[in-house]
Parts: structure tokens; sequence; C-alpha cells
């Protein structure tokens, strides 16, 4: 048995304990929860070799809150006191994997900043930028779950079909308007029967945790696509997930009141007061903070979203991912897309000391949060990164 030291105000200690997939040398990827700059086997730590021993934690999630609890609590105690030696990695010597089998994916725009901003650039001519229906329901989108990366892949520039405004035909080719899009991933752990909705009380009982999003987004393609059935080629090349599942559990001390809806939503949406989350992101664009966006000042809740992605009875499953929709707050310096933050690209933000607009070759971007946690304490997320590699140069990049 050994004991493990790890700073009180670490960003991994006993206050966060986020879980994920790892693997060494030679062996099967296995469940695993940080604690510091360690990762501890699940399997050996609880002997329970037939929920942690795998390679997914989709059979964790499936047992639900109640063992949520119970095991958090147990890895708690555990850590406070000695673990076996054997169950002990560094982080630095692991390798670390999709932590969990993504079942189905929908992306959300439950930012009003963002759905304004977007309103006002894709359709300057409308005297309000949010559409009729944006403030009854949170709209979103069905997306391509096999296309759901862990942070550190690379990611090929899409080619595709667009039309700009001075193009009498659409032409094909890479993308040049390529762009990214900072969100929170929520992930189910606990779905239902079909033909059951979800209540939106009952949120916290499905959702499991949380994850860092990357929504890479090729603008030109979108733009000439999307109408009328939303985006598609344009968002289902990639999308990048941090490697560490941050529990719910970790998370209460970051609930916060969502911003005043109005008008009153639908009985099925309502709550005496709806939750969102006091999650502050950083945009790393080369090494440089370019936007700090502010999970707090999302308009719908992740339990709001999860009741309207079920109230016509459509199953959920363990493995489920949706995601909030880009993050931007009221200042530009807040702002989650560079469609956003260099407006359509007309106001160009320095990096390096270059005026850029969109995502060149090379660059790599890292998506990081920090959030309030128990006693007085910030927790971390793991980081989401990718770099952009040239169209046909094939994932392993150059
Ligand atoms: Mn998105």
């Amino acid at each position: 048995m050994t004991r493990l030291t790890v700073p009180a105000d670490d960003l991994f200690g006993l206050h966060n304990l986020p879980y994920g997939v790892y693997s060494v040398p030679g062996r099967e990827p296995r469940v695993g929860v940080r604690y510091g700059d360690y990762v501890v086997d699940l399997a050996v730590l609880l002997g329970d070799e037939e929920t942690f021993g795998v390679s997914s934690l989709n059979p964790f999630m499936a047992q639900g809150r109640d063992r949520w609890i119970e095991v958090r609590a147990a890895i708690t105690a555990m850590l406070t006191a000695a673990v076996p030696a054997q169950a002990v990695h560094a982080l630095g010597s692991v390798t670390l994997h999709l932590p969990f089998e993504v079942a189905d994916y929908v992306d959300f725009y439950a930012c009003e900043h963002h759905a304004a901003n977007l309103g006002r650039l894709f359709r300057p001519d409308n005297p309000d930028p949010l559409m009729p229906n944006w403030k009854h329901l949170p709209v979103g989108y069905h997306g391509r779950s096999a296309s759901i990366v862990l942070s550190g892949t690379d990611i090929v520039r899409p080619s595709g079909q667009r039309k700009g405004p001075q193009d009498p035909v659409p032409v094909f080719g890479p993308s040049v308007r390529l762009d990214i899009e900072a969100e929170l991933g929520f992930v189910v752990g606990v779905g239902n029967e079909m033909g059951e909705p979800i209540a939106v009380a009952d949120a916290e009982d499905h959702i499991f945790g949380v994850v860092l999003f990357n929504d890479w987004s090729a603008r030109d393609i979108q733009a000439w696509e999307y109408v009328p059935l939303g985006p598609n080629l344009g968002k289902s090349f990639a999308s990048t997930i941090s490697p560490w599942v941050v529990p719910l559990l970790a998370l209460q001390d970051a609930k916060v009141d969502t911003p005043v809806q109005e008008p009153a939503v639908l009985p099925y949406l309502a709550l005496d007061r709806p939750w969102g989350l006091d999650i502050d992101l950083e945009v790393v664009w080369n090494g440089q903070i370019v936007s700090r966006p502010p999970y707090a000042a999302m308009y719908w809740s992740p339990a709001q979203m999860l009741a309207h992605l079920t109230v016509n009875g459509a199953p959920m499953r363990t493995g489920d991912l949706f995601a909030s929709g880009t993050i931007s707050g009221p200042d530009k310096d807040q702002r989650g897309a560079f469609i956003e933050l260099t407006w359509g690209g007309a106001e160009p933000v320095t990096v390096d000391g270059q005026q850029r607009t969109f995502l060149e070759d090379g660059d790599v971007i890292d998506l990081r949060a920090t959030a309030p946690a128990a006693g007085g304490k910030r927790l971390g997320f793991g980081e989401a990164r990718g770099r952009i590699v040239g169209t046909g140069r094939g994932m392993a990049g150059a």
C-alpha cells in the first residue's frame, strides 16, 4: 500500500476526481480516476474488474446515480488513506483513450449571445437576430458520433462545396473558413425507454458528467448547406473532447441560476430555479489565450436540453453525448467562436504578432476550463486540444 500526496488546492484534488480510460505499454485500456498527477486504476482500487477493468466508462455509467455516489465516496475514502501501489500510475506514463463509447450525439445552440451574434452575421436584414422559436425551445441538431475524437487527435481540414457572395456557381475545395466552437459536452449515464420522456427535474439521475468540447466548424461549407435542414458536412468531420469526464457530482458547488428566461417556458421545461454551471473556459490559439467564454451566461440549462431531447419519447442511451452549443459572453473577448470573435473575418485578432481570422494548417487550439468546487476550491477539466493539418495529409499529420 502507498499514500498519495496531492496539494489541497490542486485542480485535480479530492474535490474533482474525474474519470477516464488509460493504458500502459503492453496492456489493454482500463478505467482510471485522476488524482493530481496520478492515474489510479479503479478495478484494482475497488476490486471490481467487471465494471472498471474495461476500455470504456459505459458499464459504470449505466449503473446509475446511487452507484456513482457510492463509488465516489469509496474512492475518496481510499485516496485519503492508502491505496495498493499497483493501482497507481504517473499521469505522464500512461496513454489516454476516448473515455466512453459515444452512442448518439446532439449539438445544441443554448447561448443567447452566440445565437444573436450569428443571427446578425448570417441574417443582417432581420430586425430580430433570434429566430422566433429560440426562446421557446433549446434548438439543436443530430450530429455524427463516430466523428468525436480524443484531445490530441489531428484535425484534417475538410473539403466541400461552398458558394461565396461573389461566386456565380458553387465551387469545391478545402474549407477556407475553418473555425472552432468552445462548448461543454454532457455525457448521459442512464437513458430512458422509448416513449418515456425524462422530466426536467430528474436530469441529474441521467447526466453522468461533463467534458470540454470543440465543435470544429467549416463556416463556408455550413453557410451554403444549412438552409433548410441545418448543419451537416460543415460540422460532421470532427469534434474534440477532453479525456477526463468531470462527474456532475463534483460540480454541485458550480451550480448557478440560468439567466432569467422570458417569456416563460412551457411546463415540461420549467423548474423553479433552472440551474446552469459557473464554468470558466479559455480558448488558447497557438499558446495564446484569445477568449474566456463564461458557461454561466448560457440561456438553456443542461436539464432543459435533456428534457427537450426526450419530450417526444426519443430514447437516450448510455454514452449519449449532448453538447451545449458555442459558449459566448456579452463581451468581445468572451466569444467562443472565431466567426464571432473576428466578426465574420472583418475584425482580425492578433496571434503571434499576426492578424488572424480563421484557422490555418499547423494551428493548435486548446480549450481549458475551471469551476468552483467543494470547500472553496477550484477544479479543472482536462484539455481539449487539436491541430489542423492540410487536406489529404492523413490523420497522422505531418
Ligand atoms: Mn456547435
